[in-house]
This record gives C-alpha cells, structure tokens and sequence, in this order.
C-alpha cells in the first residue's frame, strides 16, 4: 500500500468530517504525511514516582495515588480547586482553575489514579496544576511506555482531535502496516553511515522502546532532512556551473585603478578590500559569479558595488545597478556622479519618472555602449531597454525583487552577466555558508571607523512627556527624527488609524517644527516628495511605516522613535535603525512598548538595546523563530521544510550530510547509478512536497 496515495480520512478513527478539519489545520492530508506529523515531545510513562521522590526539579511524571479531599480556595482571578491527592509515602495538591464542577465529578474521592504532569514545589508544599488523570489499570500502563505528544490546535482539540487522539490514529496505522514501509535513503548509505532503518525509524519516532532508540531514531530522520537539502543544493550548484560560463574580465585597467588613486574619498576598510578581492576572482576566473554581498546598514556597500562596476568598465563592458524604490536609485545615481567627478565615466539615472523626452536618448546611446553605468529601478528589466554590452548587474537590497524580475536581466546579453546581489537583510554565517550552496557569499564584517553605535533605549508608553522633551532637544540641536509606526495586513485598518493619530498628535505636540509622512499606501510620487522633504531638512519629523527600512540615507537624522515595537521582528528593528548612526552625532533609537510584554517580545527588546551587531541578531531571530520564518531566507526564496532537523541545533549534521552527498554526487554527477534512483525519486518527491528551491537565478 503506498501511503502517499492513500487520504488521511481511511486512517482508523478517522473518517470524513475529521479529516476535513486535520487536513485544514495540520496540513496532513494522506497517510504518509500523518506519519511524518512528528511529536514534540515524549514523557516517561514507564515508571511510576513515589510522591517523597518528588523535587523542584522533575520533568512530567506520573504518580499513582486517591484523592482525599476537594476544596475551593483563593478569590476572584486565583480562584482554584484544590484536591489533595496521597500515596503511601505522601501527599501533594492538585490544582484547576478552571471547570471545577466537572473535575470533581469526573474524578471520584478514593478511588486509584495515574496523575500525570509537571510537579512545582512552594517551600515544603507540592503541587501539579491542570494534572491528567486516568483510572489505574495494570494492563494499559505497561503499553505507555514513552508517550508522545503532538501539537493541536484549539479548534482540532474542540472536536476533540487532541495528542492523544493523533497519538492512537497514528499507532493503529503503524499497526495495520504488515509489511515495512520502504526505505528513502540508497541501502549502501544507511549500511555504511550505520543509519536506522527507515520503516524502524518512523515507528520509534512515535513510539520508542528507549530513549536509546528515539536518540538513534531522530539521528536517522535529521540525517535525511538534511542529507536532501543538500543534495538538492549541491546538484542545483553543479547543473549552474556547468551550464552557464561567464565574461571574463582580465584586467584591472584605467578606471580602477585611477578611482583608486585619486578619488577614493577615504580607506578601504579591509571589509571593504576583501569582498573587492572575492568578487574579482570571480569576474575573471571564467565562471559565471552569482554572489551574495551581504553587509550591515551602512557597512559600505555602495562603494564596493561602484568600484567593482568599474572593473567591468575597463573590460569593455556595461554595469548596471538596480535599487528598489526611486529614492534609493537617486541616491545612487547621485553618490555615484559625485565620486567620478573629473573621470571619464558616464553615469546615468533611468527610473519610472524619467521623461519621454530624456529617456529616448538615453536608450539609444545606452544601446550604443555611450554609458557605463545605468542606475535605476526596475524600469531597468523593460523590454526597451538594450544594452550595448552589459556584462556586470549589481542588485541593491535583494529582497525587494522577484526571481521572475531577477531572471529577466539575465537575457540582455548573449551570455549572463555577472551577479551580485547587494543585502543588508543578515543571514547568520553559518545558514549562509551551507545554504546557499549556489551562491557564492561575501561578508563585509566591519564599519568604517568613527562610527558612534546608535544608543537604543526601551521606553513604556507612559515616559512619552520625557520622550518628547528628548526629541525636542534634539531637533533643537539641528537634528531629524524618525517615528515609525507598525503596518500588518492583518491589522490595517486599525494601524493606519494609530499612524494618522500619531501624525496628527506629533503636530499638535511639535506645532514649530514641521511633520511629514510617508506610507505605503500613498502615491509613489507623493511618497518621493515627503521623503525629499525629510532629505532635504525641510521637515523635522517624519512620521512613517516602515517603508522607510530599505537604505534612506539621511545623515542628519538622529533619532528614530519606533512604536509598538514589540509588535516588530528582531530584523525589522535592526533594519529600522540603521536608518539613524549615519552622521557624526550620538544617534538613538527608542523601543516604545506598553507595559505589557511576553517573554519573547521581551528577550527581544532586550536583545536590541544590547548589541548593534546585524549578525549576532540575526543569529537570535533564527533561534528564537526558526530558519523557516527568518526574513532573511524567505526573501531570498529557500523554503525549509524540515520536520525534526534544526540548521542551528544541528549544524554539525548538516555539515557532514554535504559531505556526503558530494561523495555522492562525485562518483555518480547525474545520479544514474541504479542504487541511487532512489535519490532522483526522492527529490522528486521533495519538491512536489511543496519545498520551493526558487534561488536567486
Ligand atoms: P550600505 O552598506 O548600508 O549601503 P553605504 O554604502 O551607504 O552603506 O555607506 C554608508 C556611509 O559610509 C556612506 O556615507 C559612505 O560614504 C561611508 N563609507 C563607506 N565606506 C567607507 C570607508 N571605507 N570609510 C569611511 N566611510 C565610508
Ligand atoms: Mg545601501
């Protein structure tokens, strides 16, 4: 029977309505996939505690014991019920808040349970709060043994579709499974890396005869995950190598070498130096480069970009650079004209808003090769455009553009261009080394020197009088501020309203100084207007989304006040303030929340007003959410869909699975030896399992 093919709603105990609602809210649809619904967690069921076992420390237990006596204690919000419950060594409390009418009729005085959960320990007094409770039975507390737990919902546990529900769907599919569900990894591989079985495997998932045996299990199970992703990646890189050759670029020439020289503004930090070395052995190695630059919010990018630019240059070729908004496209264009001033390199800016009349020109000498270098938008990617010669495309802050935008650039030359996507978005270096195993990645580490990091500060709402005295100081001084409010689709409605409040308040508050605003919803050019108004000091205060993240440079602004901060992700914010720290002044960045706040909410605002380092942030954000959720790899298009492995926890797994699928991959390029069929069928598989591989080219 193939698992695959068989709809979750045949499973035993099943049926059509609940699968309907498994389907929805566990994305479980066939059989197969019920048994990939791995558990949380398992707990020891094995053994029962004695009741003077119990200390602070204990995970879930079980203890066996009556209940003596019910009583309800407390008032209003910690109103409980409260049972004491005994063994012959002792007796601990059992404590609901909720439903105590029901609890003391379900579970009668003086009568034996297995009580099951997390015990805490008050001083001399212990306590398990919301406990399961099962009647004692010899016979089914030998089949416990480790018991798994699985996520619900509280809509599936409202149709009572709870773990224990999943738990018994799951072990009668195991057991109508006679024959063992076939392996996914090639035979030679399990035998030589000493792997469990998979059929072996996916039964002590659920349910172990050890911890000896989940422990091999789960390393079976990780070992797959990720042995795939990076077969996936590796076979991905090899086909790109061999089909695609690159420009070479052979010479460092004039135009380098005399920026160099004479207009280089100051030192190259050795960031800076390093990342120019890396790309310039790709441009002339004969490979098509596709790297990634990635560098924190004023790190200096826009210099490595232009100075590579004019490598291209002295090779005969074009350069193009390509920002997401029009704002960031002019800035470009104009840093750019004033750091060639005097060299005989031409420039030129081609966005939505350039005129008929400019525009027409422009291609055509474009198409003559009359201009090095073309900075716009994607107004770039237009048919219209022709190149005389491109052979270089920089693209600045890569999470703004789709795979399908990227793709066309590709074909304005017989061959591909040389690549490099520009990023600020960090992605820790060790998801970025073996991830992008198709991209080649350059990491500028280090600020130019003289930087003051910005000072972040958490403020509740209730210390806006101090907050808005700060500010008044500061603009008092010369300087501009940021107020950032927060904009999620889920809530529009209610955000722009906070935003409009909040911009007409800030003009109330600050009736001499000037407020503008900017947000998504506005009018491209009304947007361009405020935020030249911002540019151009002519407004004190701007009042925004945040829009404003993608590279605004405007070194006079000093301060960025964002709003409902916890209410943003740790890359968000990151982003958000490098906004501000690009003067000479002290800049500022304050972390408005309300009073209250979860933990995690919490440990990030912390976090934030600790540390400036862009990767060390990053880092966290993959800890506390996930590589799935990070910003940084959905916007670059990898879906993980790892079900047990972890890219942080289990680095070392991940690294040594490459290992071994390019042993593979060495021996057998086209996976064409019969023993690795396997391996095409199941990355087939995989990627019809919805893992979307849309890399950067
Ligand atoms: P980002 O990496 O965020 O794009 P930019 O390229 O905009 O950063 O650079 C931020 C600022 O740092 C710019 O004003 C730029 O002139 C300056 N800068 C860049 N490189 C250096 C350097 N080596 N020394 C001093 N200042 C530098
Ligand atoms: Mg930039």
């Amino acid at each position: 029977m193939d698992l695959s093919k068989l709809d979750v709603m045949y499973v035993h105990g099943i049926g059509p309505k609940r699968a309907e609602l498994i389907k929805k809210e566990m994305d479980v649809h066939t059989a197969e996939q019920l048994l990939n619904y791995f558990p949380y967690k398992h707990v020891d069921r094995s053994r029962i505690y004695a009741i003077r076992e119990i200390d602070g420390s204990m995970p879930f237990i079980q203890l066996k014991g009556k209940i003596r006596s019910y009583a309800m204690q407390g008032e209003n919000k910690g109103r409980r019920l409260v049972a004491l419950f005994s063994d012959e060594t002792g007796t601990i409390e059992l404590v609901w808040f909720k439903k105590p009418d029901f609890i003391m009729k379900t579970y009668k005085v003086n009568t034996e349970y297995i009580v099951f959960g997390r015990p805490s320990v008050f001083g001399d007094r212990i306590n398990i709060a919301h406990p399961e409770i099962e009647l004692y039975n010899p016979q089914t507390l030998k089949m416990h043994g480790f018991q798994p737990f699985y996520n619900t919902s509280e809509r599936l546990k409202r149709s009572y579709i709870n773990s224990k529900f999943i738990q018994s769907a799951i072990y009668s599919l195991l057991q109508s499974q006679t024959e063992k569900i076939p392996e996914t990894l090639p035979e030679y591989l399990v035998q030589k890396e000493r792997l469990m079985d998979y059929d072996l495997a996916i039964r002590m998932i659920h349910f172990p005869s050890s911890p000896d045996m989940l422990r091999k299990a789960e390393y079976r199970i990780k070992f797959e995950e990720l042995f795939y992703v990076q077969l996936q990646i590796l076979r991905y890189m090899y086909e790109r190598k061999r089909a695609i050759q690159g420009f070479v670029f052979s010479t460092v020439g004039e135009c380098f070498n005399r920026f160099y020289a004479e207009h280089l503004p100051f030192e190259l930090t050795n960031a800076q130096k390093k990342v120019i070395k890396e790309i310039r052995g790709d441009m002339r190695s004969g490979k098509h480069m596709n790297r990634l630059l990635q560098g924190d919010v004023g790190s200096g990018k826009t210099l490595v970009a232009l100075m590579t630019m004019l490598i291209a240059i002295d090779n005969g070729f074009q350069a193009c650079i390509m920002a997401p908004t029009e704002i960031l496209a002019n800035q470009h264009y104009e840093t750019m004209t004033s750091l060639l001033k005097g060299m005989d390199v031409r420039v030129e800016l081609l966005t939505g808003s350039t005129r008929k009349s400019q525009r027409e020109p422009l291609l055509q000498d474009l198409k003559e090769g009359k201009i090095h270098i073309l900075v716009g938008t994607h107004a770039l990617i237009e048919d219209p455009v022709v190149f005389y010669n491109l052979g270089f495309v920089i693209i600045d802050e890569q999470h703004r553009f789709g795979v399908e935008q990227r793709s066309k650039l590709w074909k304005k030359n017989v061959r591909a261009p040389h690549v490099l996507v520009m990023t600020a978005t960090p992605i820790p270096r060790t998801l970025a080394m073996t991830l992008y195993g198709d991209l080649d990645v350059s990491i500028i580490d280090e600020l130019p020197p003289g930087r003051k990091p910005v000072k972040t500060l958490h403020f509740y709402e209730n210390q806006r009088a101090n907050l808005y005295a700060s500010i008044r100081k500061q603009i008092q001084q010369g300087r501009q501020v940021y107020i950032v409010y927060p904009l999620i689709q889920e809530n529009e409605k209610m955000d722009y309203k906070n935003l409009e409040d909040g911009y007409e308040q800030i003009q109330k508050i600050f009736p001499e100084y000037k407020v503008c605003m900017v947000h998504g919803k506005m009018k491209n050019a009304d947007k361009d207007a405020e935020m030249q108004r911002f540019a151009a000091g002519e407004a004190h205060i701007m009042v925004a989304t945040t829009v404003i993240e993608v590279g605004v440079n405007v070194p006079n602004a000093s301060v960025m006040v964002i709003e409902s901060s916890e209410r943003f992700g740790l890359a968000q914010l990151h982003q958000l303030r490098g906004r501000v720290g690009r003067g000479a002044e002290q800049s500022y960045c304050i972390l408005l929340t309300s009073h209250k706040l979860s933990t995690t909410s919490r440990s990030r605002i912390e976090l934030m007003t600790q540390t400036n380092d862009g990767f060390e942030i990053a880092e966290a954000d993959l800890r506390l959410r996930g590589p799935g959720d990070m910003e940084g790899t959905q916007q670059s298009g990898i879906a993980f869909d790892l079900k047990m492995a972890s890219i942080t926890r289990d680095s070392q797994i991940l690294q040594y699975t490459r290992t071994k699928a390019e042993e593979i991959l060495d021996q057998d390029p086209d996976l064409s030896n019969p023993e690795n069929l396997i391996l095409l069928k199941q990355l087939r598989k995989l990627a019809r399992d919805k893992i979307s591989w849309g890399f950067i080219s």
